[in-house]
C-alpha cells in the first residue's frame, strides 16, 4: 500500500512507502474518528467534514469522485483507505417482492439482511450479530451459535448496501425504498449495544445518512439493563419479543427470561423514554398452535400491559426446517386479536413476507449454514441474477 501523506503550506507532499498493511476502511467512522484515521495526512477539519458528506450523504464509493477535495488528497485517500461495505453474495427475491441478501463480510462470515417493500416505502431488517447466543425456541437464527458481534461498519454497511441497491444517494425526499429500519435481523442488538448505538447514530445523522429516529425500531428479546439506556441514547422506537404471558412458558420460548423475568422487562418498558400514546412500545407475539394462543392468554396479556402505551403485533409462526412448532389457525389468531382489539389494543396480524425464501420473521439463518445442516436443495431458492 502507498501511504503517509503530509500537508504543508496548502499542498500535499506524498511520501510513498511500501507496506503490507491493508487499506483502512473508513465506513463506520464518524467525523472525529475520520479525523483521527487521517492524522498522518494532517487534513483540516472542514476537509474531513466534506469527506464525511461524500461518504454518508452521497454514498460515493470512489475517492476520485469527491470533486471538492484537492486532487492530492483524493490520491492519498485512494492509496491508503477504502470505503468497503459487505458484499452481496446471494440475492434472493420472494414472490411477494421481499428481498433477502446473504452478505459476505471481510473475514468470510455471513449475515442476512432483508428488505420488505410496501407501496410507498420499504423497511430494512438489519442484523447485529453473526448467529445469536439466545436460542429462542421459535427462531431459526437461534439454532445457529453466536460467532461474533458485527462491527459498526458491518451494521451501517447493511443500510448503505440497501441504498446502493436502490440507487438512493442522496436519499429522496418523498417515497423511497429504504424508509425504515428495524433492528430485527440476526442477533440480539442489545448484546452488541456499543456498535449498534454507533451505527444507528450514523444512520440518524442529518448531515449524513439522515434517517429520522421515529423511522427506526430496535427489537430486543429483553436485555433489561440496556433498554432504558437505549431510549435515552438513541430515542428510537422499541419492540419487545414477548411471546408468552407467564415466566414458566417464556423461560422456555425466550430463555433470556430466566435472567430478566417478565415483571422486570415490563418495568423497563414502562420507563422507556418518550413512550406515549403516539409512540407506543410494540410487543411481538408469535402465534404458536396450542402453546401460547388461548383466549385466557390474550386476557392475561391485556392485564400485563395495562399501564404501558402498547401495540401488539401478532406474528403467525413462520416455519423453518425441523421447527418444533406449528402456526396457530387463522381462526384462533382472529379470536386472540379480537380480544385485544376489544380492550383497546391495536393488534395487527403481521402478514408473512418472504416466506418462500426464508426471509420472514424468525426464519433468518446464514444460507451456507442452512444448506449444510438441512441438505436443503439450492434449486428451491429463487435467485436473482
Ligand atoms: S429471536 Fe432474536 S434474540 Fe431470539 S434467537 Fe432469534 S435472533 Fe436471537
Amino acid at each position: 500500500m502507498k501511504q503517509v501523506v503530509y500537508f504543508t503550506n496548502n499542498s500535499y507532499m506524498r511520501y510513498m512507502m511500501e507496506s503490507t498493511n491493508p487499506k483502512q476502511n473508513l465506513i463506520g467512522l464518524n467525523v472525529p474518528e475520520l479525523q483521527e484515521a487521517l492524522l498522518s495526512l494532517n487534513v483540516p477539519k472542514y476537509r474531513v467534514q466534506q469527506l464525511y458528506h461524500w461518504i454518508y450523504y452521497h454514498g460515493v464509493r470512489d475517492f476520485g469522485a469527491m470533486a471538492n477535495l484537492p486532487k492530492d488528497l483524493r490520491e492519498a485517500l485512494t492509496a491508503g483507505f477504502s470505503l468497503d461495505r459487505p458484499t452481496i453474495k446471494i440475492p434472493q427475491v420472494s414472490l411477494d417482492g421481499t428481498q433477502k441478501w446473504l452478505l459476505s463480510l471481510s473475514d468470510g462470515n455471513e449475515v442476512e439482511t432483508v428488505h420488505i417493500p410496501e407501496k410507498t416505502r420499504g423497511t430494512l431488517c438489519v442484523s447485529s450479530q453473526v448467529g445469536c447466543a439466545l436460542s429462542c425456541k421459535f427462531c431459526h437464527t437461534g439454532t445457529q451459535t453466536l460467532v461474533r458481534n458485527l462491527t459498526v461498519a458491518e451494521i451501517v454497511g447493511q443500510f448503505m448496501v440497501a441504498r446502493d441497491v436502490f440507487g438512493e444517494w442522496p436519499a429522496p425526499a418523498g417515497n423511497r425504498h429504504v424508509s425504515n429500519v428495524v433492528m430485527m435481523g440476526m442477533g440480539e442488538p442489545l448484546y452488541n449495544y456499543d456498535n449498534v448505538k454507533k451505527a444507528l447514530t450514523l444512520i440518524m445523522d442529518p448531515q449524513g445518512l439522515d434517517l429520522a429516529p421515529r423511522r427506526i425500531t430496535l427489537s430486543t428479546s429483553g436485555v433489561v439493563p440496556h433498554i432504558v439506556q437505549c431510549g435515552n441514547d438513541l430515542g428510537v422506537s422499541l419492540a419487545i419479543s414477548l411471546h408468552a404471558v407467564t415466566n414458566e412458558l417464556r423461560n422456555v420460548l425466550v430463555p433470556i427470561n430466566r435472567k430478566y423475568p417478565i415483571d422486570e422487562l415490563l418495568t423497563a418498558c414502562k420507563n422507556y423514554p418518550g413512550t406515549n400514546k403516539s409512540n407506543r412500545v410494540t410487543f411481538e407475539y408469535v402465534m404458536l398452535k396450542g402453546i401460547n394462543d388461548s383466549p385466557a392468554e390474550a386476557r392475561e396479556l391485556i392485564r400485563l400491559l395495562k399501564n404501558i402505551p402498547s401495540k401488539i403485533n401478532l406474528i403467525p409462526f413462520n416455519p423453518w426446517p425441523n421447527a418444533p412448532f406449528e402456526c396457530s389457525s387463522s381462526e384462533t389468531i382472529g379470536v386472540f386479536s379480537a380480544i385485544l382489539e376489544k380492550a383497546g389494543y391495536a393488534s395487527p396480524v403481521r402478514r408473512p413476507r418472504g416466506q418462500d425464501i426464508f426471509a420472514a420473521c424468525g426464519q433468518l439463518k446464514s444460507l451456507s449454514q442452512r444448506l449444510r445442516k438441512s441438505n436443503e436443495k439450492s434449486g428451491t431458492l429463487i435467485q436473482k441474477n
